[in-house]
């Protein structure tokens, strides 16, 4: 999936490429000069009008440079790409660690094809059930941006040249494992109502780390991949399952990650770093011991899902989503936000990482800090398009997540935000304040992690 994809490199190479159309249709040049804001999205924005015509003119006058220029370029695209260097990069595939046991090279491949499949068609159905509800955020709430903007990605050609796992660690009552995905495949992102943002990457090849999580108790051992049935009753999914990847016919949980390795996060070769982060700390688990269910990689699933509501709320989404999770003073803090900001979309969002990256024990209450880095264009399209960020922006995400110490999470089988977590029951179209089967509070840090604090840094 290249939705968390965009590579200065790509730009710098598209951008020149722009230049060099320019070298031979100089009338184009002062079309789109003229034009006023048709320039394209890569050039870094206006008021740089005039340096690049002081480029262009400078490679007409040295055509052949312009040649030497692309020559760099696709050396850099196509060859270079090849040989990892550098000290930020992760461990190369080929130190690889022994898969653990119920995940194989045949899951990753099968997961990693269907997710493209899904990715392009903008339909999840066929791969919720292994997928964790921070991950089917990530993917949905950017469909709705693509959606807004009549935006598509296809992808063809696909193959993948490699798969090696690169670390598993046990959290608590979960195995979490890291996986590289080496591919190659036509990468083409179009939109027919806002043709700038088009980009093109024939025959691109990447490293992609994808991260699965399974219970380690576990006695189930089932295939979420290899077929479309419920895991606990056989029964076929007929049902699209939405927010909450629960069985139609027995109502199971089917991305608990009881029954199989369940799809968590999709990092970038540029953004992975091996987890070294709280999931060791001995402090915080002994003060969150009666949560059986608590983990680090779990956390950032929450905080992933959480980020990506905000963002859907600030956007095109209603209120009432982070009501769910939020107390009344971020709800009102975030309803201000977008008031005071004009209508916009996200071209392009997606999450870079999520780290957990601190805590603190305030008497009964435990506060966890979350940073979620993430990178997006902001665009206008109230009456006509009109660019709010002129590149794409990468900023740091704070936010605060509070919950009494001593929940006693026994099953861990509540969907976050949708479900109530007294009794399980649906939050279905609720604006309440409490769950209309047992009236338990929505929000409440006694019984469930709370959105307390949320800021850009
Ligand atoms: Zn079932
Ligand atoms: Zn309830």
């Amino acid at each position: 999936m290249r939705f968390g994809r965009i590579t200065p490199l790509n730009k710098l190479a598209a951008l020149l490429l722009v230049c060099y159309y320019t070298l031979i249709t100089t009338h184009a040049f002062a079309r789109m000069g003229g034009a006023g804001g048709h320039g394209g999205g890569y050039s870094g924005g206006g008021g740089s009008g005039s340096g690049i015509a002081l480029l262009i003119y400078f490679l007409l006058e040295h055509p052949f440079l312009a040649l030497i220029l692309i020559a760099v370029i696709v050396y850099f695209k196509y060859i270079k790409k090849g040989t990892a260097t550098g000290s930020n990069t992760p461990p190369a595939p080929s130190q690889a660690v022994q898969f653990p046991q119920g995940l194989d090279a045949n899951k990753i491949a099968t997961s990693f094809l269907a997710i493209q499949d899904a990715w392009q068609r903008k339909d999840p159905a066929k791969v919720r059930k292994w997928l964790s509800d921070g991950m089917y955020q990530r993917i949905t709430v950017q469909f709705k941006m693509m959606d807004a903007l009549g935006q598509k990605n296809t992808l063809s050609n696909i193959r993948i040249t490699n798969i090696a796992v690169v670390s598993t660690i046990t959290d608590g009552q979960y195995q979490v494992a890291d996986v590289a995905i080496s591919f190659t495949m036509d990468d083409s992102f179009t939109s027919n109502k806002y043709p700038q943002f088009n980009e093109s990457y024939p025959s691109d090849s990447d490293t992609e780390y994808w991260t699965f999580i399974k219970r380690t108790g576990s006695s189930n051992e089932k295939n979420l991949y290899d077929n479309d049935n419920c895991p606990n009753c056989g029964a076929p999914f007929e049902v699209k399952m939405g927010e909450i990847s629960r069985c139609a016919n027995c109502n199971t949980l089917t991305n608990s990650a009881a029954y199989d390795w369940v799809l968590s996060e999709i990092t970038q070769n540029n953004d992975f770093s091996r987890r070294v982060a709280l999931t060791a700390d001995s402090e915080l688990k002994l003060t969150l011991q009666k949560d059986a269910f608590f983990a680090v990689q779990r956390m950032e699933d929450i905080a992933s899902n959480i980020f990506m509501q905000l963002m859907d709320v600030l956007t095109v989404g209603s209120e009432k989503r982070i009501t769910r999770f939020a107390g009344h003073e971020i709800v009102s803090a975030v309803a201000l936000q977008k008031q005071k900001a004009k209508p916009f979309v996200y071209d392009r969002l997606y999450i870079n990482n999520v780290t957990l990256s601190n805590y603190a024990i305030e008497g009964d209450l435990v506060k966890l800090y979350l940073n979620v880095k993430v990178t997006y264009r902001r665009v206008a399209i109230d009456g006509q398009l009109q660019i709010i960020d002129n590149d794409f922006v990468t900023r740091l995400c704070s936010m605060e997540l509070s919950r009494n110490k001593s929940v006693n999470n026994k099953s861990g089988e509540t969907v976050y935000s949708y479900e109530c977590s007294s009794c399980g029951a649906p939050y279905t179209d609720t604006t309440e304040d409490n769950c209309s089967y047992c009236d338990a509070p929505v929000v409440d840090v006694s019984m469930n992690w709370v959105l307390t604090g949320f800021a850009w840094k």
